[in-house]
Parts: C-alpha cells; sequence; structure tokens
C-alpha cells in the first residue's frame, strides 16, 4: 500500500502495547519489582534474577505462553528455589500493578483515534492475550480505552489461537463483517503483527516509532508490512484522513 494507490480501507484495528500503548517502561520496571522481590526472598543476587525472568520472558514470548505463573514457576525453576502457587499468585498481582502503574497510551493516539473516526473509519484492537482469560481485557478497560474502539479482540481469550497466527484477525473480520482488502492492522513488531493480518488480506502497516525496527527482514511475501511509518499522525496521511 503507498499513498496514492487506489485503496477503499474502512476500518483501522490496532495491536496494543508498544502500538497505542507505551509499555517500555512498564514492561522494564515490572521486571524489576519482582527482581528485587525475590531476591528478598530468595537471598539471591538481584540482577541475576533479573537476567533469568529477562531469558524467561524471551522464551515464553517467543512460544506464545503470556502467563505470568507459568513465567514465574519457570524462573523459580531456574533459580533452583521453590516458590508456593500462593506466593507465586502474589507475584503475578504485583507484576501487574507495577505494569499499569508506568503504562501509558502514546500522546498521538487520542488525536488519531478521533480524527480517524471523524473520516467514518470503524476502529479496533487485535491484541494477543495476558495470559489469563479477562486480564487483557481488564487491562484495557483500566487504561481508559475500552469505549474508543468498536471491538476488541484479545488473541488467546477470544480465539484458540494468538498472533501470529490469522485466526484473531479472521475474527476481527467476521465482527466486522469486511473483508480484508477492507482493512488495514497497524503494529509494532513484524514477527508478531504482520503473517497473520496479511494472511487474513489486510492490509499491514507498521509503525517504528524507535527506529528500532529490524528493515534487514523486509521482503516479498506474507511477512512483509505494506508500509512502514514513525507516528500516528503520519499514518493519517497515508489513509487520506490528515
Ligand atoms: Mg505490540
Amino acid at each position: 500500500m503507498v499513498p496514492n494507490e487506489e485503496i477503499n480501507v474502512k476500518a483501522v484495528l490496532f495491536d496494543y502495547d508498544d502500538t497505542i500503548m507505551d509499555v517500555s517502561e512498564a514492561r522494564s520496571y515490572a521486571k524489576q519489582v519482582i527482581a528485587r522481590e525475590l531476591s528478598l526472598t530468595t537471598n539471591l543476587d538481584q540482577e541475576h534474577i533479573l537476567r533469568v525472568i529477562k531469558d524467561v520472558e524471551t522464551r515464553m514470548e517467543s512460544i506464545g505462553q503470556f502467563d505470568r505463573r507459568v513465567w514465574f514457576m519457570k524462573v523459580a525453576n531456574i533459580l533452583g528455589t521453590n516458590l508456593d502457587n500462593d506466593y507465586i499468585n502474589e507475584l503475578v498481582r504485583v507484576y501487574w500493578s507495577s505494569w499499569r502503574l508506568k503504562s501509558r497510551l502514546f500522546p498521538d493516539v487520542m488525536s488519531t483515534l478521533s480524527r480517524l473516526r471523524r473520516c467514518g473509519f470503524r476502529l479496533g484492537i487485535v491484541t494477543n492475550t495476558d495470559g489469563e482469560p479477562g486480564l487483557k481485557r481488564d487491562r484495557i478497560r483500566r487504561d481508559g480505552v475500552e469505549g474508543l474502539f468498536d471491538l476488541i479482540v484479545v488473541a488467546g481469550d477470544d480465539t484458540t489461537h494468538v498472533k501470529p497466527h490469522p485466526e484473531p484477525f479472521i475474527r476481527a473480520l467476521q465482527i466486522l463483517d469486511m473483508s480484508g482488502d477492507e482493512v488495514v492492522y497497524i503494529g509494532d513488531r513484524v514477527s508478531t503483527d504482520v503473517p497473520g493480518a496479511k494472511a487474513a488480506g489486510m492490509y499491514v502497516g507498521i509503525i517504528d516509532r524507535s527506529g528500532a525496527v529490524s528493515f534487514g527482514i523486509y521482503g516479498q511475501g506474507v511477512s512483509s508490512p505494506d508500509f512502514v511509518f514513525h507516528s500516528l499522525p503520519e499514518l493519517l496521511q497515508l489513509l487520506g484522513c490528515a
């Protein structure tokens, strides 16, 4: 998709974390809080624990496992310590409340959504589960943005498969009663956000706010976005809604 191409997009769907919610600080702060807590409990070095948590996070996210209970049980296992269920549950609660404390909407989101709305687009979120049914939707509600969207699909809660599988995108198309070429999906992570949306026939745009997206992997095929942009106002121009 290029700005002058003849397209007839009627809906704009967004990824959540790192696309409309700035969670970079939240993600690192929540891990630090857990590392500190576990260090007090186990007397192990906090930096070592933090490295273990980061390693587990990377591995779990790569296999689509988002349940922090599973993460922390794995962490305890690697640390060679035994944590009971109540304590793990408390860690999960502390993790998410720390996360919420530090997450915020990117400053260009509200104005962009209201502009898109005035241009007649339907708006939605297609996001992956937080690993426990209802948790992600609850987070979206507490973040105060639930009412800004016509539809929210939480992959893994509302569907069997999580992104990058096409199922959550196909579910969104069913709710919208639209075909893929009437919808553009906006995400920040090529590996998670591109293949499923493309397989569902959608246009895909990657927002690269920090210039951190690896451009080397762009090529032809299902894992290539249709366009890359750097801020949401830029998206408005691309959609002819500036
Ligand atoms: Mg994201």
